[in-house]
């Protein structure tokens, strides 16, 4: 609980650490307006982007950014993990694997001939998301993090009070929803099974979602396979849009056996 991490009048040590990723999210965060006079209210202890590094600080707040895929990547989190109080996993792939977990899906030979150049590491596991291995205080998701939800987040985490995650789907932000869907014009959209909070922000935009914010565990995958199939979507392409970001192995996104 934020309120017992850090007494009054004492600046937060805070820490960003990236894993597997694109180092986006911690990127994006630099544009904000002030973001300099915001973070003067932390004690930065590890921000490689910022500063130089502090390696051996615990942590009142850390920030962990990208997805866990090797098994290195698992003994340090856990040491972060045990010296840091409040854990946030920062992003899509932090949060449930994002654009590293898609090579889940591929065979290692495949993986190895088209990306890793053949030197596939031996220490290397599925990738995913942080709390397959470590407990996580806080979900910020967003491929990249958006910046609003990362300065309310720290205003009341300063505030020392609970920052409550959105549980809702895209759609209920939505402009769409109710007359004019993507769906009822037959363009596949994701916003039903994606986490909610970036105010459907690509529809906003004229682009339908396609779940870069990762998969809402309430969805019902199986009910949004079965009605891109009935848009005339193939298994490949309802696979290709699927698994960008929904690639945890519990949401059940295969197209159903057409026999
Ligand atoms: S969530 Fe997106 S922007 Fe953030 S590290 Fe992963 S790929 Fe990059
Ligand atoms: S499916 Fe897409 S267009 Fe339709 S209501 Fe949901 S987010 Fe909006
Ligand atoms: S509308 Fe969908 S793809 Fe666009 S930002 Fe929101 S979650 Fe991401």
């Amino acid at each position: 609980m934020p309120w017992r991490l850090f007494k009054r009048g004492e600046k937060p040590k805070v820490g960003f650490v990236s894993f597997t990723g694109c180092q986006g999210c911690q990127f994006s965060i630099l544009f904000i307006d002030n973001i300099l006079k915001i973070l003067k209210k932390f004690d930065i202890k590890y921000f490689h982007l910022l500063k130089e590094k502090n390696k051996e600080s615990d942590f009142d707040l850390i920030f962990v950014e990208g997805a866990i895929s090797t098994k290195s990547q698992v003994k340090k989190l856990k040491e972060i993990r045990k010296k840091s109080k409040y854990l946030v996993a920062f992003g899509t792939c932090a949060t449930c694997g994002g654009i590293p977990a898609m090579r889940n899906f591929l065979e290692a030979d495949e993986l190895k001939k088209h990306v890793y150049n053949q030197k596939l590491s031996k220490d290397s596991i599925d990738a995913g998301p942080v709390e397959k291995h470590v407990k996580v205080d806080y979900h910020m998701y967003g491929c990249p993090v958006i910046k609003k939800e990362f300065v309310n987040f720290i205003k009341t985490f300063l505030k020392k009070k609970e920052v409550k995650e959105c549980e809702t789907p895209v759609c209920l932000e939505c402009p769409r929803k109710g007359k004019n869907c993507y769906l009822l014009e037959k363009v596949p959209c994701l916003g039903a099974v994606t986490h909610g909070g970036c105010n459907a922000l690509c529809i906003r935009n004229n682009h339908q979602c396609i779940a870069c914010r990762g998969p809402l565990k309430t969805a019902n995958f199986a009910a949004e396979v079965k009605l891109f199939e009935n848009l005339g979507l193939s298994e490949k392409d309802i696979k290709n849009k699927l698994h960008k970001f929904i690639n945890n192995e519990k949401n059940n996104t295969k197209p159903h056996n057409k026999d």
